[in-house]
């Protein structure tokens, strides 16, 4: 399917929504029947209704990936073959991205150019270096001496539940099935129930690329329902959650209440970036902190969401990211020229509006934006926002917002920049702008987050692992090898030959 960037409306109505559950290589509605309505955030009216899954789905689902697991071909299959099958896979979702960025766009309300050039690529990119991997990982013999054979493989740990949320759906359902598939394991994969369809489009393409029946299992539903029942699940291995730290707690009380299931944790942030008065590219500096905190309005895990600014440089800084904050385009997701689409849905809108009001009345300073726009679109959209003295203490500096709303605080000495930016219970990303190497090499080891960035905006590429420190992670990471380890188990296989 070619699409044309220039016809919203041809692109929208050229979509033929899929709706239903993909269990044991199969189509099917929920065993109960019932369905439920997702919308387009853009908008507000609904696009279709999609099967609602619940325990009894989940159940079938597990039955169908260990089944597939156990007597399948695919945890046995040699791990050349298994490559062939998942880049197969990665062509197929490559030949269909324009088909898949306009479902992803319609029901995530993300721009359109976004999701052709950045999440169906990077899905895309995702399982082709898991699968380049599955051939190429080597287990290890131990040093034990003579007489004696210690061997240290690494297996499949089975059947793995995917629970995921609905800000980035096909780049984070990438970063979980690369890994999961490639080292041999099955899964059964709960979207959230505001983005399903882009999930269940890709699951039809990996049985249509040959991926054997029940290896990617899609259960759309509800959370309390379909995600608790795949945490609670005693025959799942593992679950693998990227969310909220508030569910993510969840689901380590589901583990301790089942069958002590792995658990892997992606969770929230309030990601700090300090800018130091020796910092030479102001400019720069401000692009990469709009981007890092408007990119996806602000509902990103990583976003950048407190700038600290020392006290010298505040007000040069403050005029350039005004500037800056005119490059981001709020509109139609579906006209390519848009750079912010909208909120997920009027709940979460609510949230982010509550926000800036509490800010205000918190006596920080609206610098930028603070207000709903759109709304004759019958959508959920925010412009762009930044406050000023914030107040460390105050829920804007300390709570995730998820939307395009920044707090900035003023420092004085590095020391107190980095006593701020750690003060947080989170600890995702963080990043600095300084030319000092001393500054930033000092800086980047004292920050405590999984991933903290230099002069830029940056979350490392598939090479690299992510993944947080503190409330907004546990148990694992993300992306390169070290996502690829999680999904299995180490054995020891012990020999004595005296
Ligand atoms: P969420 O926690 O509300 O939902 C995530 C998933 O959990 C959904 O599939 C949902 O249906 C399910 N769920 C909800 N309640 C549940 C319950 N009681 N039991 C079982 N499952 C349940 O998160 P969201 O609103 O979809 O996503 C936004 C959050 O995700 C933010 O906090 C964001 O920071 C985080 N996130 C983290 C990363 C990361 O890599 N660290 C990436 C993207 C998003």
């Amino acid at each position: 399917m070619t699409i044309d960037l220039a016809d919203p409306v041809a692109l929208a109505a050229s979509i033929q929504p899929p709706t239903r559950a993909v269990i044991g290589g199969r189509s099917i509605d929920a065993a109960s029947g019932q369905t439920f309505a997702t919308f387009n955030p853009a908008t507000g009216s609904e696009l279709a209704q999609v099967a609602e899954c619940d325990a009894e789905d989940v159940d079938r689902a597990v039955a169908a990936a260990r089944a597939a697991f156990e007597e399948g071909p695919w945890s046995g299959m040699a791990p050349t073959e298994r490559k062939q099958l998942i880049l197969r896979f990665a062509s197929l979702v490559e030949a269909h991205t324009d088909e898949l960025a306009v479902i992803e766009t319609l029901e995530a309300g993300k721009p359109i150019s976004d999701c052709s050039s950045i999440d169906i690529p990077d899905l895309v990119a995702t399982l082709r270096w898991h699968a380049e991997a599955a051939d190429k990982l080597y287990d290890q013999l131990s040093p034990s001496g003579p007489g004696k054979v210690g061997m240290v493989v690494r297996e499949p740990i089975g059947v793995v539940g995917a629970v995921l949320p609905w800000n980035y759906p096909l780049m984070m359902a990438g970063w979980k099935l690369g890994p999961i598939l490639a080292a041999g394991n099955t899964c059964v994969v709960k979207p959230a129930e505001q983005t399903s369809m882009s999930t269940i489009r890709i699951a039809e393409l990996a049985i249509e690329a040959g991926i054997p029946d029940g290896v990617f299992n899609v259960v759309p539903g509800f959370g309390p329902t379909a995600g608790a029942a795949i945490g609670l699940h005693d025959d799942v291995d593992c679950v693998a959650f990227t969310g909220s730290t508030e569910v993510g707690r969840h689901f380590l009380r589901y583990s301790a209440d089942s069958n002590l299931k792995e658990v892997l944790l992606e969770c929230g942030g309030k990601s700090p970036v300090i800018v130091m008065a020796d910092a030479d590219d102001l400019d720069a500096a401000a692009s990469g902190i709009c981007e890092g905190i408007f990119w996806n309005g602000g509902q990103n895990c990583s976003a950048n969401s407190r700038l600290l600014v020392q006290r010298s440089i505040e007000e040069e800084l403050m005029q350039r990211i005004a500037e800056r904050s005119r490059d981001w385009v709020v509109g139609d997701p579906l006209v390519p020229e848009t750079t912010m689409g909208a909120m997920i849905e009027e709940e979460h809108l609510g949230k982010v509006m509550g926000h800036i009001a509490d800010a205000h009345e918190a006596g920080s300073t609206c610098a930028i934006g603070g207000h709903r726009v759109r709304e004759e679109s019958g959508g959920w959209f925010v412009e762009p926002t930044v406050f000023t003295n914030v107040d460390p203490s105050s829920r804007l500096a300390r709570e995730e917002v998820f939307g395009p709303v920044l707090a900035v605080t003023v420092f004085d000495a590095p020391e107190e920049a980095i006593r701020l930016a750690n003060d947080t219970d989170y600890g995702l990303a963080g990043t600095i702008h300084t030319t000092d190497l001393r500054t930033a090499h000092l800086a980047t080891r004292a920050m405590r987050a999984g991933t903290v960035a230099v002069n830029c905006y940056g979350e490392g590429d598939i090479t690299t692992p992510f993944g947080g420190f503190k409330q907004s992670g546990f148990g694992g990471r993300d992306k390169s090898i070290a996502a690829h380890e999680q999904y299995t188990e180490l054995k020891t296989i012990w020999m004595d030959l005296s």
